[in-house]
């Protein structure tokens, strides 16, 4: 008899979960589709580039050869007591959910935040760039050090002034203090203007003015503070982390028929470590929830989700980049070296495209081969 798994977002989760539930279909016993808005696979660790063209991945060109049905829509309702999803007016039923919505910048809720630029979605991006065009000696305020800020300022830098606002009194105050003289000494390489301890009251087409009154001047502010678990989380009765994210098993299983993997879901990365927002969790929490929706589907084993070690690698411009490992995130290289690396996972996070077969294999395995 015919199954329906039923996976919403198209993201590294989505697709993943997609070809990892396909590598079990047998002849005529499960259906797979996949709801996602766009065209597109955003690979947004590529973001900061500042090229949504490389970003982008045609996902008909992964889900086709292996046989998965893309429906391109948008899912506003979720109702997991009658098994169905609403989508663009149309209801969708499953036997096994997998919620690969992903994760959305917050908005700030600041005077002035239409202003706010972003390189949150590959769109957010082409709207930046359109705003900098080919100009140079441009500046530009960055708010928000973490991850993202550092990466874009650092990248913005070789092309006019860059303030980095944040709101903290240390530098990438989330990545602890194991790669911060690496991060400062980078930006003090880049001539980036690091202003710490500083809030923002609101944003004009001007620039900014800061919580104590002071105006910095800007031509582009981009905000890159705070990622959310996308809201369709809150549609289902399940506990949920600070991040908005769907308490999960280690099948990555929130109940009954229903998955989460990717930015949704807060599984366990290991004995004592919540996974963190990132492509690098995302792509095997896919794959592992993906495989444990049809094989629970199948009457098959289902998987524990048993991640690759945690490791970080930040680009850090002309400056090279860091790379870390460990939950302290000691740092393991820098310099040419880690941006090296960094180009390799910016390559190797890109699917296979046309190639069933190799999509199927790298769905079977959950290390992401690049560091693991
Ligand atoms: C600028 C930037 C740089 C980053 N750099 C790195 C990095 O260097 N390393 C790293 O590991 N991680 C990085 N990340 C984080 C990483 O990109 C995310 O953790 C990852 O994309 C999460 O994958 P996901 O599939 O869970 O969600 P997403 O990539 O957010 O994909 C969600 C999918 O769901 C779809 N969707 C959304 N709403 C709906 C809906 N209502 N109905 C149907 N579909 C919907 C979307 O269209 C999309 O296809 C970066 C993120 C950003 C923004």
């Amino acid at each position: 008899m015919m199954s329906d798994v039923l996976i919403v977002g198209g993201g590294f989760a989505g697709v993943w979960s997609a070809a990892a539930a396909a590598r079990l279909r047998g002849d005529d016993d499960l259906r797979i589709t996949l709801v996602a808005p766009h065209e597109d696979l955003v690979l947004r660790p590529r973001l900061h580039k500042l090229d949504p063209a490389w970003a982008r991945v045609p996902l008909k060109r992964i889900l086709e050869p292996i046989g998965v049905t893309h429906v391109r829509a948008e899912v506003t309702g979720l109702d997991v007591g009658g098994s169905t999803v609403t989508a663009g007016g149309d209801t969708i039923g499953y036997d096994r959910l997998v919620l690969a919505a992903g994760s959305r910048l917050v908005r700030a809720g600041l005077p002035g935040a239409r202003h706010l630029f972003d390189i949150d979605s590959a769109d957010g991006v082409a709207r930046l760039n359109g705003h900098l065009g080919d100009r140079t000696g441009l500046t530009v305020v960055v708010i928000g050090s973490g991850f993202t800020g550092l990466e874009i300022a650092t990248e913005l830098a070789g092309r006019g002034r860059v303030v980095l606002l944040e709101r903290a009194d240390v530098v990438a105050p989330e990545l602890g203090p194991g790669p911060r003289p690496v991060i400062a000494a980078a930006l003090a390489e880049l001539g980036v203007e690091v202003r710490l301890g500083v809030s923002v009251r609101s944003v004009t087409e001007q620039g900014v003015v800061l919580a104590d009154g002071e105006s910095v001047p800007a031509d582009a502010v981009v905000w890159t503070a705070g990622m959310r678990a996308h809201s369709l989380t809150e549609q289902i009765a399940a506990e949920r982390d600070g991040l908005g994210r769907l308490r999960v098993d280690r099948h990555l299983r929130v109940s009954g028929g229903v998955f989460a993997a990717g930015d949704v879901a807060a599984a366990m990365a290991d004995a004592s470590n919540h996974v963190v927002q990132s492509c690098q969790f995302a792509t095997p929490m896919g794959k592992a929830a993906g495989h444990n929706a049809a094989a629970d589907l199948l009457g098959l084993p289902l998987v524990d989700f048993t991640p690759d070690p945690y490791v970080t690698c930040l680009d850090l411009g002309a400056a090279g980049a860091v790379f870390t490992t460990g939950w302290d995130r000691a740092v393991a290289l820098t310099g040419q070296d880690a941006k090296d690396l960094k180009q390799t996972i910016l390559e190797v996070i890109h699917p296979p495209l046309d190639d069933a077969e190799e999509i199927l294999r790298q769905a079977g395995q959950q290390s992401n081969e690049v560091t693991g």
